[in-house]
């Protein structure tokens, strides 16, 4: 175990002391222990890390070395000694902000060995089996979102560049249609095109919409319903130059846009429609959910995260788009010296060029789960909220939402108390919530997003809130 022990010093190369590593493997042995002494206690521990881990982090700094000196063993034991515990227990099952996802273990091992391989998911040519497993996802995820059959997967970072992707292909073909290519002439040349979302779009679809040059200013924003839902009746006049995007899950009340109607009016214009389902999509892989996502293969883009509710490993996103032509047109790369092929070249639908390869934990996850454990899984984050619902109604809280997914919105007060109600839930370390606003109100937002949390989770945490309210 510990004959790697010696620092690399004069005598023996750095080339030679990262060979021993490697055929020894006692590093990565070490590395397995550390991460399962972790895992197996994760639930023990507090959410939160505690002040003592945040300020023990200090431990990591320091001078660059001016050379080898360390151990890589004593450089790893530290990292999980002092990097540990400064961590939120995310794999736990109560960490409920953002909306995170748990990891499943399949996906988690298929990981560790895919970054074994170090592949480059860039083309068929550089990674043969990324290639293969991204084409066998992508027919996957046609099935299990029932999306039309051509459409073509990007496994990018997360949604957040999914929706740069997918607007990005409806720019390029509305343009194409009329008369202009975008590439070339840029936006100083192009069409006007109406950008049209909700008054409850996705921080991120502001985003894109600002990386990509159309200008924030130019979303024609449309009025919500009680839930965040986009009123139908209150779109605009659509047309040909229209991107409409809607959202499968409000990131703060989980709630989804009235997709067939907004796709059959866009449709009839000739509009495009991007839907932003990061991580709402996933219902429509759910029998008792499907009803969510009515109409969802009438729209020509969609974004969705792996990361959050399947519970595959960071980071791991996707673009998908029933336009190949325009999505490999609005993406399009191409070199002396990349080997494209016959065969599926990733990097043709997605912005980056070299790449992690998210297809391989995504397709562990997929094989591991199959259709119906995918349904349990997200039906399961549904049943959870809606216990949350229940129990917390029970403690005499008010819950703000309709909980048709997996969020659930809080009032606890004013914004003093809100944020001091957080901070209360944290420090006890029993669960880890945000805060927010809803309608201009502040409120506490809980997402139920891993596999790991159980009905007794949800029963601790309401007790850990019902303790912070009566301690104020
Ligand atoms: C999380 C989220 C995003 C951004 O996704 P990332 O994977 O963090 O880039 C976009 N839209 C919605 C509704 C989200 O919940």
């Amino acid at each position: 175990m510990r004959e790697n022990n010696q620092p690399p010093t004069a005598h023996k190369t750095l080339h030679t002391v990262m060979h021993e590593h490697m055929q020894s493997g006692s590093l990565f042995t070490r590395a397995i222990e550390h991460a399962l002494a972790y895992l197996r206690k994760v639930d023990d521990r507090s959410v939160a890390p505690d002040p003592q881990a945040l300020a023990a982090l200090e431990g990591l700094n320091g001078p660059l070395p001016e050379g080898p000196g360390e151990t890589a063993e004593a450089i790893l034991d530290q990292l999980a000694s002092l990097g540990g515990p400064a961590t939120t227990a995310q794999v736990g099952g109560r960490f409920f902000g953002m909306v995170n996802g748990g990891i499943l273990p399949p996906a988690l091992a298929a990981r560790l060995l895919a970054d074994s391989w170090d592949q480059n998911a860039v083309v068929y040519a550089v990674s043969p089996v990324n290639s293969r497993l991204e084409e066998i996802c992508q027919r996957w995820l046609i099935e299990l979102l029932s999306l039309p059959e051509q459409t073509v997967a990007g496994f990018v970072s997360g949604t957040s560049m999914a929706i740069v992707c997918g607007l990005a292909a409806a720019r390029w073909r509305l343009c194409e249609r009329l008369g202009c290519d975008i590439n070339a002439a840029g936006l100083a040349q192009a069409p006007r095109l109406r950008l049209i979302a909700s008054r409850h779009t996705h921080s991120t679809v502001i985003k894109a919409v600002a990386l990509l040059g159309f200008g924030t200013d130019s979303i024609e924003y449309v009025d919500v319903d009680a839930q965040g839902r986009l009123r139908p009746e209150a779109l605009p006049a659509l047309d040909e130059t229209c991107i409409l995007i809607l959202q499968a899950g409000n990131v703060n009340s989980g709630s989804f846009d009235p997709i067939r109607p907004c796709c059959e009016a866009a449709q009839a214009a000739g509009a495009w429609v991007h839907i932003d389902g990061a991580f709402g999509l996933w219902a429509e892989a759910c029998p008792n959910l499907r009803h969510l996502t009515d109409g969802l293969a009438l729209a020509q883009s969609w974004s969705v995260d792996a990361h959050k509710t399947l519970n595959a490993p960071y980071d791991s996103g996707l673009s998908l788009c029933a336009d190949p032509e325009a999505m490999v047109a609005a993406l399009q790369n191409s070199g002396a010296y990349i080997p494209t092929s016959e065969h599926r070249d990733g990097m043709l639908y997605t912005p980056e060029m070299s790449r992690r390869t998210r297809a391989i934990d995504l397709w562990a996850a997929l094989r591991f789960l199959g259709r119906s454990g995918v349904a349990t899984l997200v039906e399961g984050l549904h049943a959870r909220a809606q216990q949350f619902e229940t129990e917390l109604k029970q403690a005499g809280f008010t819950v703000l939402n309709d909980v048709v997914f997996n969020q659930v919105l809080m009032d606890v007060g004013d914004d003093m108390e809100t944020d001091a109600f957080v901070a209360r839930v944290r420090a006890s370390g029993e669960a880890w919530i945000g805060p927010s606003r809803w309608f201009d109100r502040p409120v506490v937002r809980i997402s139920v997003c891993s596999w790991a949390t159980t009905p007794a989770d949800v029963t601790r945490a309401v007790a850990a809130f019902s303790a912070a309210r009566d301690q104020q």
